[in-house]
């Protein structure tokens, strides 16, 4: 796996069959961005536009998402912006366990080569990922280190914007969650690896 690109990856997922989805999609969406990105966002799964354009959140969510990251004056080709799933839910129903399962090798390789400062997770199901048996409510726009694949990363669990656009408080929380994201990319340096590093250094 040590040889893998964000560009084979996105091969792999679009010949992907490890789940059903494919086979109601129209196009597989991968992620895209920067692969020295320092902040990586991460949502739930493709809707309808981005299903016919192949791209993570173009649709209102995306608009609303566009604003967001201008408000804190970092440009969308310098994040990465992945999915939990990489093909769209029929009529964007929620995706179901086995299908967020069939996906993650994806989503782990794509953290694992980009290295992020902070991965900004949008929703409940990217939160999961990360905070498994957290509330949204309780927890958005406060950062946590977790340790994922040998290093400790910064999450900031976030509101989807999908249900900013449906609330006006959801939408007023996100907007000021999204502030604190440039103060953490101004203090973080990038995860190393922990146990691992050390031991190369005794042997
Ligand atoms: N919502 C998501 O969670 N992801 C997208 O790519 C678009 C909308």
């Amino acid at each position: 796996m040590v040889d893998l690109t964000l560009a084979k990856i996105s091969e792999e997922i679009a010949d992907c069959h490890r789940c059903g989805l494919f086979k109601t999609a129209n196009r597989s969406v991968p992620g895209e961005g920067s692969p020295n990105a320092e902040v990586m966002f991460i949502g739930e799964g493709p809707g309808y536009f981005e299903d016919l354009q192949g791209r993570p959140f173009v649709g209102q969510a995306g608009k609303l998402l566009d604003k967001l990251l201008q408000s804190i004056k970092l440009p969308r080709e310098e994040v990465f912006i992945g999915n939990i799933v990489k093909h769209r839910p029929p009529e964007n129903r929620d995706p179901l366990p086995e299908e967020i399962k069939a996906c993650e090798q994806y989503l782990d390789d794509q953290i694992r080569i980009i290295n992020p400062k902070i991965i900004v997770t949008l929703g409940r199901f990217s939160m999961n990922k990360f905070l498994p048996g957290e509330y949204i409510s309780n927890v958005h726009g406060q950062s946590r280190y977790v340790d994922f694949g040998g290093k400790r990363y910064i999450i900031i669990p976030m509101y989807h914007p999908a249900a900013a656009l449906r609330n006006g408080a959801i939408m007023n929380q996100l907007v000021l969650d999204f502030q604190k994201i440039s103060s953490f990319l101004e203090d973080q340096p990038r995860p190393v690896e922990k146990e691992q590093k050390q031991l190369s250094l005794i042997n």
